[in-house]
């Protein structure tokens, strides 16, 4: 196995051939590379970036996998999945690629499983809780894996966690140990302390590079598939972008032009390519292009500027199709200046805090649009509905009390227990974080009406009291209790905001990458403007539009398409190649 990110090649020679080319090292394109590899092609793996793994790698690397069995063949069914994904799914444009997901799915994880992933269900309820064929049981996650695995030279390489996901900006953390320090949860001091000494008592591994070498949740995911690549010996070249598709006479995919280092030259695919570039979340003139409330680039939680649509404008170039562009995987984030860093801004994901207790968001006519506490993806789309409704939302607020910033963080801002009011820079106030003694003081701060917004924080404070939001039933169902703060009673995610000082964050429509993309049909085939597969060419991941139309129906179900599209790429490559011998 190489990983070369230097690689300078001028011309194209017989070495600039393999039988499957991939655009991309995330999910998608790690998975398609496996897979393809194990059928028996010759496989390259082209990276943009300088690091490899991609968002995905950055991610939670949960996988939302309906019917996989994994704990008991009584377990869900496929029927159960399709009740569940019928009741919810918006916009889906492809009946089938939605039921050879429901049934491919759990193959794709069965394979992995072979090659020596690990992996195990998680207890997470589904986005839509109270939905017909909702379950608890279809996200499935990582355990902790040895980056060192990768080797010494390579591990470092692995694109690595925002700050935002380690302790500290350094140090590792699973999801437990993620969900433990977020509430402060009993033993919570403890977990901080055998993050700590596991950290410092590496000292091996300090001398090969600083970061952590306990790879978690997506870090975990992407370090064990790609030991896989690794040991099979599958090439990968970093800081090599896809340019243009090279296409024959007769319309047929068969390589890539690149560039690496400002040099362009060309790499054939005899069998196939597969896009698995990402989404088009940093590129500004696609979200022009397709979203209704367009947002910018900087408010996405992804890497940033990777994933910029050149994939899918290489393929719309050459007649490919395009489905479900018009939404992004919506998710609340916020702004604060990065540490260390002059002069840039870091993204913050606030998906659990906007629904914790002693909180509100408003529009900013200070109305309440939403139940807080749902699914980040439904937060983001009743942004995105009541801005086109009053204009008045992107960004809204998220107003709180002391009580909360004892306790929660709100974004990046972390709770009082970690930073007092004395240690906020003093340039924060009143530019990334807000502060009054009253209600109507910050409202006048924040250029929110103080009527409105006295009357929604006069409501909740009623419903803390009764548990019930007779508006949007905040605390109502399981996905929402799992995010409250059990102590709080009688709803977990509903506390009166009564306690000064009262502050004020903005909030972003942000996202964790574009939900649409190529069209592609179930077998990851792209198709052009009548519906016809585009020979050679391949879709994955969030290059592709999601088989859920624009819904996110649980925790995962951007990565778990995104393997399973794979994984059916390098099937129907690894056909069609027998085919033609
Ligand atoms: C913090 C965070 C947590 C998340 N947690 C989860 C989760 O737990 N579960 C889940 O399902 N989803 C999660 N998501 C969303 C998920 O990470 C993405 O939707 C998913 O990783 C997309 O996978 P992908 O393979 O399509 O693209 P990516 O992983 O983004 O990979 C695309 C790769 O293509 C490269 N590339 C782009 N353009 C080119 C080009 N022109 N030439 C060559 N290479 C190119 C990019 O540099 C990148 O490395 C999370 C997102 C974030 C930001």
């Amino acid at each position: 196995m190489s990983v070369r990110p230097h690689v300078a090649v001028l011309a194209v020679s017989d070495t600039q051939q393999f039988d499957v080319v991939v655009v991309g090292s995330g999910a998608a394109g790690a998975m398609a590379a496996l897979r393809a590899k194990d059928l028996g092609l010759s496989v390259l793996i082209i990276e943009k970036a300088h690091k490899f793994g991609g968002t995905s790698a950055t991610s939670g690397g949960v996988m939302w996998v309906p019917n996989h069995k994994l704990n008991s063949p009584d377990d869900d069914s496929r029927e159960e999945a399709l009740t569940y994904l019928d009741a919810i799914c918006r916009g889906v444009q492809q009946r089938d690629r939605l039921e050879t997901y429901v049934d491919e799915a759990p193959h794709m994880l069965q394979y992995l499983k072979g090659t020596g992933v690990k992996f195990e269900v998680g207890v997470w309820p589904d986005y839509y809780p109270e939905k017909p064929g909702a379950r608890s049981d279809r996200s499935i996650v990582c355990p902790t894996f040895d980056g060192r695995e990768l080797g010494d030279d390579r591990y470092p390489l692995m694109r690595e966690q925002f700050n935002r996901f380690k302790l500290f900006g350094r140090y590792a953390m699973d999801l437990t140990e993620t969900f433990s320090l977020m509430m402060q949860a009993k033993g919570w001091r403890k977990t901080v302390v055998t993050i700590l000494r596991r950290y410092w008592t590496d000292r091996s591994s300090r001398k090969v590079s600083k970061r952590d070498r306990r790879f978690t949740i997506g870090a975990a995911l992407m370090g064990q598939i790609f030991k896989q690549l690794f040991d099979r010996g599958v090439e990968l070249r970093l800081e090599t972008r896809l340019e243009t598709l090279q296409v024959d006479a007769g319309g047929a995919v068969t390589g890539v032009e690149v560039s690496n280092f400002g040099r362009h030259y060309t790499i054939g695919a005899r069998h196939g390519v597969v896009l698995a570039a990402g989404g088009f979340e940093w590129n500004q003139e696609l979200r022009d292009r397709f979203y209704a409330v367009p947002g910018l680039t900087r408010h996405s939680s992804t890497p940033e500027d990777a994933n910029r649509g050149e994939a899918l404008i290489a393929a719309e170039t050459i007649g490919a199709s395009l489905e479900h562009t018009e939404e992004g995987w919506w998710i609340p984030t916020m702004t604060l200046p990065m540490k260390g860093a002059s002069n840039f801004h870091e993204i913050h994901q606030a998906a659990f805090d906007v629904g914790r207790p002693h909180s509100v968001c408003v529009n900013r006519n200070g109305v309440r649009f939403v139940d807080e506490a749902i699914g980040y993806d439904q937060f983001g789309q009743a942004m995105v509905d009541d801005q086109l409704a009053t204009g008045a939302n992107c960004p809204c607020w998220l107003v709180f009390d002391a009580d909360f910033r004892a306790k929660f963080s709100a974004g990046g801002f972390m709770p009082t227990v970690l930073m007092t009011d004395a240690k906020v820079p003093s340039d924060w106030w009143d530019h990334y974080v807000f502060r009054a003694d009253s209600i109507a003081a910050l409202a006048a701060k924040i250029a929110v009406p103080a009527g409105p917004l006295g009357q929604t924080v006069a409501n909740i404070n009623e419903y803390a009291k009764t548990g019930v939001d007779p508006e949007f039933g905040r605390g109502s169902n399981a996905y929402d209790q799992m995010f409250g703060d059990p102590e709080c009673k009688p709803n977990p995610c509903i506390g009166p905001i009564a306690k000064g000082p009262f502050y004020a964050v903005p909030i972003n429509n942000g996202d964790l990458g574009s939900k649409g993309g190529l069209r592609a049909d179930s077998r990851a085939r792209v198709l052009d403007g009548a519906g016809a597969p585009i020979p050679g060419l391949y879709a994955a991941g969030n290059n592709s539009g999601s088989p859920f139309g624009l819904t996110y129906p649980g925790a995962g179900a951007t990565i778990g398409p995104a393997l399973t599209f794979g994984y059916l790429a390098a099937n129907d490559i690894a056909e069609r190649s027998a085919n033609q011998r």
